[in-house]
């Protein structure tokens, strides 16, 4: 319902005010799921998001999707474009020590991932808000969101036209990313950050180039850490280990490919196929979870709440799950049962902390720590060659990768 006459307190003016079970600040994959989930519900939202569409739609971020969030994606009718666009893999390859080792998720989990880009994702999710009726602003600015304390919170922001506006709703959900402002409403004394920070980042490329491998290659080295990753059958999407501080412009594409080269090298004689590089970025990353992850009114989802190194590629595959049980106990709150929302921290967190172990993991058994010794190194391989060698060492790392299924973590 819009009221369309302005109408003003203590924070100034707005002109239009609306009233709607759920507001939503932040319109990445978190909460636009949220959006549609809760849309199939019967409950209505409105969500805002600085970035416009195109922003957005041209990010390049997450490329891998574990089994149970591509199910909740095809299943709940966001779309099935991903059974048809997507590509389904079985297994990653580590190499280390020169060589090769395939890690077989279907011979040992018997599960896969797909490999279907964010902005696919996000394309998809977009798109079936405005199939379905849904309200989404792109574009905005000046997010407010007040009385977070009460039950009668309010989101507001100012349209791309200049026009200000105010959502009063009975939840707000902060899916606002890594860079959150709604976590900060959550009181200082009130609230924990566990936070654990790495001396390196990722030097990420989109570069014309044929596959050079049909599956993700995680790749160890001396010289440092190497992610070979696919987007389609003429761009491919790589990344290696950098320094944090690092600038992007000063690598040549023969300086990108020389460093990828040596990372990978090995002797299987194996070599990337190369071509004209797209785009450059340095990807810094951190460990982060906020407690808790509700305040009165307010719910966190998503990067907002937590990131992981993406190491594990982890950081879409958590968001998507964190709305997922929050839709579900959204609705019971709102059919009476407020108590309900009690058990989203503790049924998102457990998942939390299980992919924030194995991004950890993943990111310490790969990378080469700057100023490490030759034990350093030695021991890391040590470590890979336990994961490679024994059945349960790769039945563990196949676990960890495809997800869990929801039944298990929640
Ligand atoms: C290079 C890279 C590779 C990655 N690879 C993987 C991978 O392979 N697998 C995986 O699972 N994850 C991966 N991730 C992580 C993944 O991209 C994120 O975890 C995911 O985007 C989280 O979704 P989200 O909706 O919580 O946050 P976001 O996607 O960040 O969306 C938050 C939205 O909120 C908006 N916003 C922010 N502040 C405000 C405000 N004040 N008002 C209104 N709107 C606001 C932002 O514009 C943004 O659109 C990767 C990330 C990067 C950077």
């Amino acid at each position: 319902m819009t009221s369309p006459s302005p109408t003003a307190d203590d924070h100034g003016e707005v002109d239009t005010v609306t009233e709607v079970p759920v507001a939503i600040v932040g319109a990445g994959p978190a909460g636009l799921l949220l959006a549609h989930l809760l849309g199939r519900a019967g409950v209505e939202t409105v969500a805002i998001d600085t970035r416009t569409r195109e922003e957005i739609e041209s990010t390049h971020r997450a490329g891998i999707l574990e089994a149970d969030a591509a199910r909740t994606l095809v299943e709940t009718g966001v779309s099935d474009r991903i059974l048809r666009e997507g590509d389904e893999h079985a297994g990653i390859e580590l190499r280390f020590g020169g060589r090769a080792h395939r890690i077989d998720f279907q011979d040992l989990v018997g599960e896969s991932v797909w490999l279907y880009p964010q902005t696919a994702v996000f394309v998809d999710l977009a798109d079936a808000r405005d199939r379905d009726g849904g309200t989404v602003h792109f574009g905005t600015s000046g997010t407010e969101v007040l009385d977070v304390e009460s039950d009668r919170p309010r989101m507001r922001w100012t349209g791309p036209d200049g026009t200000r506006h105010e959502v009063r709703a009975r939840y707000v959900v902060g899916a606002d990313g890594s860079r959150s402002q709604c976590r900060e409403l959550v009181p200082a004394d009130h609230r924990t950050q566990h936070a654990r920070e790495y001396p390196f980042a990722w030097f990420g490329i989109m570069a014309e180039a044929p596959k050079s491998a049909p599956e993700l290659v995680y790749a160890h080295s001396e010289h440092g850490f190497a992610l070979i990753s696919q987007r389609t059958e003429s761009v491919q999407r790589m990344y290696f280990q950098c320094d944090p501080d690092d600038d992007p412009a000063a690598w040549s594409d023969d300086r990108i490919w020389t460093t990828l080269q040596a990372r990978v090298a090995g002797e299987d004689g194996f070599r990337l196929l190369e071509g004209p590089v797209l785009e450059r970025t340095v990807l810094r990353f951190r460990s982060f979870v906020q407690e808790p992850m509700r305040w009165g009114s307010l719910l966190l989802a998503g990067d907002a709440a937590h990131t992981v190194p993406p190491t594990g590629a982890r950081g879409l595959n958590l968001a998507l799950h964190d709305v997922t049980v929050l839709a579900e106990v959204l609705v019971e709150a709102l059919g009476g049962t407020d108590a309900a929302l009690d058990d989203y921290q503790r049924r998102a967190l457990r998942r939390v902390w299980r992919a924030q172990n194995f991004s950890y993991w993943m990111t310490q058994l790969l990378h080469a720590a700057p100023g490490g010794s030759s034990f350093d190194l030695r021991r890391q391989l040590g470590e890979l060659d336990n994961v490679v060698s024994t059945r349960a060492g790769r039945t563990y790392l196949a676990e960890q990768y495809t997800g869990w299924p929801t039944r298990d973590t929640d």
